[in-house]
């Protein structure tokens, strides 16, 4: 299933056929079309649609081409119309100084009004930018930062995501504009572009995006009826041609297309509050291996973990109520041959239940599978006695969290005594190798971590294999 975030359905282009269009956005699995307006006519026609159509919700805004047209009456209307039940956003807004066809000055005058009224609202916002990256950013960030209070009440209080404040239409930039705004509390949203040629001669600038960003962070759009996928190129466009996209985006990062769906989808109830919270779930399952979440509790705390917050990874939800006997994991399982691995992976730390961890392994193992352990190689203190030798057998390989070589900040990182259990770890990464279980090492990406000596460390001292994991 999937969402189109990004449409256009009261353009003429659909006059005569959109009953036909929305039925073949329904075939191709979109669930819910957002229709963002772009001036005061095609806002209210937006939110006709949404009125005719369940699956339709609606944004309301003056587009930067329509900037114009704005003023202190037609704001106000705007903002008026914001308060339908409908109306999930503040868009289409945003700046555009390829076309120019409104003055750049009234242009930005009116951005910043319009989301002066989200803020007021407490809505996100649907930003265009073409060729105006630099006020667009400068604009946002100002009021970002001048607004603290903005969506602040949709965020768990130990998420480590910022606000969801809006999304960013038809990314203009490369993944390092992407983190910014990322950290800002923003989303990016792919059209068809990503479905086109990337070639040393003309680079696609949204393929690298679609590479270096996380799922988690990334919508699905149309922008119908402009920027068919490659398909279609030059063609009306239409909200059933998303899985196209969907496509592209899952070969770029190495995922299904469900789990593009599925991550996306959640963005979006995370940003629009459109669709359903997902259940939580015991046995998840990302591109061709099952996932195994059998307790979210931690010896540690890390400060890059959601465990705490929401704990949602690619749209499934992990914040399980009551941790699964080793019988309702199996159940779970199914047949394990189904995949590449079976992996002990969710946000807390398997071997807290090792008893389970065995018991589940030494089945999948009977029955054909491959196990992985996720660990933070505490496992031992955790235990009070050496484990490794009762892994041998029971799982294939091993992942560690390393998250630094240096005991000081492996403390501060994991929120606890580093001088105690970095070398606990150490030895449990030791003993690993020893036993010949399949061991790697993974640091998570952060500024403040030297990823090269880390790298070193894993290969030349421990003779484990090393990985590094983006932060988001
Ligand atoms: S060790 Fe893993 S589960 Fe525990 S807090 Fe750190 S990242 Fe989260
Ligand atoms: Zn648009």
């Amino acid at each position: 299933m999937f969402v189109d975030s990004h449409a256009h359905l009261f353009f003429k282009d659909f006059e005569n056929d959109l009953d036909d269009v929305i039925k073949r956005a329904q075939d191709a699995g979109v669930e819910y079309i957002i229709n963002p307006g772009t001036d005061i006519p095609t806002s209210k026609k937006s939110i006709e649609l949404a009125e005719k159509y369940d699956m339709i919700y609606a944004g309301v805004g003056f587009h930067p081409h329509d900037a114009s047209k704005a003023d202190n009456k037609s704001l106000e209307e705007i903002e008026r119309l914001s308060h339908h039940p409908k109306v999930v956003a503040i868009g289409e807004i945003g700046l555009d100084y390829h076309y120019d066809f409104a003055p750049r000055e009234k242009q930005r005058e009116v951005f910043s009004q319009q989301i002066d009224i989200a803020v007021k609202r407490n809505l996100p916002i649907i930003i265009h930018s073409r060729e105006a990256e630099e006020d667009t950013l400068q604009i946002v960030e100002e009021k970002v930062k001048a607004n603290p209070e903005w969506r602040k009440n949709l965020v768990q209080p130990h998420s480590r995501y910022p606000s969801p404040k809006g999304v960013f239409h038809c990314f203009p930039g490369d993944s390092k504009m992407a983190w910014k705004v990322i950290n800002w509390g923003f989303y990016i949203s792919l059209p068809g572009f990503v479905t086109f040629p990337n070639k040393p001669t003309r680079p696609n600038s949204m393929v690298e995006v679609a590479q270096n960003v996380s799922a988690e962070h990334i919508l699905l759009e149309t922008d119908s009826p402009y920027l068919s996928p490659a398909p279609f190129r030059g063609k009306r466009n239409e909200p059933s041609n998303i899985p196209f996209i969907a496509q592209k985006i899952a070969e770029l990062q190495g995922l299904s297309v469900e789990d593009i769906g599925r991550a996306s989808n959640f963005g979006v109830l995370n940003l629009f509050g459109v669709g359903k919270y997902p259940e939580p779930t015991i046995a998840y399952k990302l591109k061709n291996s099952l996932y195994l979440n059998i307790t979210i509790r931690c010896n540690a705390d890390c400060v890059f973990c959601d465990r705490k917050g929401e704990a949602v990874i690619k749209g499934h939800n992990l914040k399980i109520e009551k941790e699964p006997t080793s019988k309702e994991v199996i159940q779970a399982i199914g047949d394990p041959t189904k995949y590449n691995e079976i992996v002990f992976c969710g946000f807390g730390e398997p071997t807290i239940r090792f008893d389970v961890v065995k018991e589940v392994s030494s089945w999948v193992k009977k029955n054909g599978g491959k196990v992985r352990l996720n660990t933070d190689g505490h496992g031992s203190v955790i235990n009070h006695r050496n484990i490794v030798p009762e892994l041998v057998g029971l799982v294939d390989s091993v992942s560690i969290s390393l998250n630094s070589i240096d005991p000081k900040q492996y403390g501060e990182l994991m929120r606890l005594d580093g001088q105690k259990y970095f070398p606990a770890m150490i030895d449990f990464a030791k003993e690993c190798v020893k036993h010949k279980l399949d061991t790697t090492m993974t640091i998570v990406e952060l500024d403040e971590v030297d990823e090269q000596k880390a790298r070193e460390f894993v290969e030349k001292e421990i003779g484990a294999k090393f990985r590094n994991r983006p932060f988001f």
